[in-house]
């Protein structure tokens, strides 16, 4: 991630607020030394060397702050299954937390429930879902090999996108999922997911082709399945973005 100087405030802030979220104690970043002190709520102590402030977003998000505060992906699912954090909540039928294998080393990311999802309360069941069920059997996986999960978990109105402030209330959440999960990768399905992930404004087709980090995992983007049944001509990238995704999967699972 290329992080501009003026940027650094703005993801120490984000960074940071998204550990208190979850409980995190306390946080001293001491830039002169390069070091990163956090203090977590078990009373331990994690130091950190931090080579670049580029770097210190992933850092404090990552698993250095400790154990998950779960310790298992049910009881995460049991203490935030009836969330009203932000307005998404009180329209959705069902919440949607993710479906799969929790101990996956691939998990998808969409950016949120639609219809058909809203009333299953899994994701990726609608038309977009059996797209990505066939884009799956393609690269030899099945549901059962996989994680996957959105941005937010309760649908946006008339499916639209979800909204920043509700992708910010919602991110401790998935954070601590992926926690839980400890993937090796991640791939990032469509433009709102890649850019909140990423923390980036680049549009989708840059980000495609290269691998990039969140939480110690690599992170390849490509379109989302939903974008794919509108627009034909996506389907060639994708399946070069799978193929790449595959490859390093066998690599890093060997
Ligand atoms: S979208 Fe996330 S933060 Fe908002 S109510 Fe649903 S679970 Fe809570």
């Amino acid at each position: 991630m290329n992080t501009k100087p003026d940027d650094i405030h703005r993801l120490l802030k984000k960074a940071v607020k998204s550990q208190i979220d979850i409980g995190t104690k306390e946080i001293i970043i001491n830039r002169n030394s390069a070091k990163l002190q956090i203090n977590k709520c078990d009373g331990q102590t994690d130091v950190l060397n931090v080579a670049s402030e580029a770097e210190l977003f992933n850092q404090i998000n990552t698993s250095t702050l400790g154990e998950p505060e779960f310790d298992s992906l049910e009881a995460h699912y049991d203490k935030i299954c009836n969330c009203q954090k932000c307005p998404l909540g009180k329209t959705r039928n069902k919440f949607v937390y993710g479906v799969g294998n929790p101990h996956a080393d691939l998990v998808f990311i969409g950016e949120g429930p639609g219809r058909d999802e809203d009333l299953k309360g899994e994701p990726f069941v609608g038309r977009a879902g059996k797209l990505l069920d066939k884009i799956l059997e393609a690269i030899k996986f099945t549901r059962d090999d996989i994680y996957i999960l959105n941005m937010v978990k309760c649908r946006p109105p008339e499916n639209r996108d979800p909204l920043p402030e509700e992708m910010e209330a919602c991110s401790p959440y998935l954070i601590e999922q992926l926690r839980l999960i400890k993937p090796k990768l991640i791939c990032l399905l469509g433009r709102v997911a890649a850019q909140r992930l990423l923390d980036t404004k680049t549009p989708l087709g840059k980000l495609r082709g290269t691998f990039h980090n969140f939480m110690g995992a690599e992170v390849l983007v490509t379109y989302h399945p939903a974008a794919l049944l509108r627009f034909q001509a996506y389907k060639r990238d994708t399946w070069e973005d799978m193929q790449k995704l595959k490859a390093r999967y066998d690599e890093v699972t060997r």
